[in-house]
């Protein structure tokens, strides 16, 4: 049987993003009613300028402050939290990933991605239940028939480097799904390309970490890494990461990014082993392997972003 909807989630955390967790769907439904809520019913739409050319409006309505863009609605419950620059950068964010990854002109996101900001872990927990664990950010798209009906972004502001960080990770999910819909990437190429949209900072950081892996002995094999169809245990979750990332970065080398997202696109119609032996020439695990060595994992994920600088900055000045 077919459902009427499928929905795809993931979470970013300072060591973990935890794609795709079924309880999300429940904890959606459950914010139905503040989703509801940010519509600007009743309310005295204002029109300010963003930082240079982002047009937004800024509004109250059920108890939530507003920001709404072309493309973004940022919703928070905290009055207190300096958001201004936020919208901005989430546009700003949106075509960065965009020229990336999607190779057609990009129409403006309808229904808007919602971006909502919880001031601390606690009210982020309280808003999407303990699963959440640590994580920083959490990504929530909802198909109906293939088509997106719902973006939503949750992300908590107390975590160093979120803008940096988990934000342009969880975005880059979002812009993904304009390009692979409900058809779901095996999880080194979801996260590996999320991975490779976060700062210079947090891959140097998921290098570190990985040499920490290493000599615990908690990495994968190619063949494990490929194959891989479950989030990775803790221990294995800092692997898990940067020999995603390392991978996406190498593959993507190889022929290019546009050659990369069509690769990707194969991946999800034949897999990822089929799909790499007729884009790539790589016809077993152990032909990827000779391209992405485990002595080489932490330099490759270091230096592989893909995000173009400015975005960075534009937050780095607002810091
Ligand atoms: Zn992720």
């Amino acid at each position: 049987m077919l459902l009427p909807f499928s929905t795809v989630v993931s979470r970013t955390n300072a060591v973990e993003c935890m794609p795709r967790l079924p309880v999300v769907v429940i904890v959606l439904a459950a914010l139905t009613p503040n989703s509801q809520a940010v519509e600007p019913v009743n309310v005295k739409a204002q029109a300010v300028s963003a930082p240079d050319t982002v047009a937004c409006y800024c509004y109250q309505s059920g108890g939530w402050s507003i920001q709404q863009t072309d493309n973004f609605r940022i919703c928070t419950i905290d009055r207190n939290l300096k958001l201004e620059n936020l919208p901005r950068l989430c546009e700003s964010l949106r075509l960065d990933i965009q020229a990336t990854w999607l190779s057609e002109d990009c129409t403006l996101w309808q229904p808007r991605c919602d971006v909502v900001v919880h001031a601390t872990s606690s009210d982020y927990r309280r808003a999407l239940g303990n699963s959440v664990g640590n994580s920083v950010g959490c990504a929530t798209m909802k198909f109906d028939q293939g088509r997106i009906v719902s973006r939503r972004i949750d992300i908590r502001v107390d975590a160093d480097h979120w803008q940096l960080d988990a934000l342009p990770h969880e975005l880059t999910h979002v812009v993904l799904a304009d390009r692979f819909g409900a058809r779901r990437l095996p999880p080194w190429l979801d996260e590996g390309i999320g991975v490779l949209s976060e700062s210079d900072r947090k891959r140097r950081f998921r290098a570190d970490a990985f040499a920490d892996a290493l000599n615990r002995g908690t990495i994968y094999s190619i063949h494990e890494l490929l194959h891989l169809r479950q989030f990775p245990r803790p221990e294995y979750r800092d692997a898990f990461y940067a020999q995603s990332g390392a991978l996406v970065r190498r593959l993507m080398d190889h022929g290019g990014p546009d050659e990369f997202a069509r690769f990707a696109d194969r991946v999800v119609t034949v897999g990822t082993q089929a799909a790499l032996s007729e884009t790539y020439n790589l016809d077993t695990p152990a032909d990827v392997s000779a391209i992405v060595d485990v002595s080489e994992v932490a330099a490759i994920v270091t230096c592989g972003g893909t995000l173009d600088t400015k975005s960075n900055l534009i937050v780095r000045r607002d810091d």
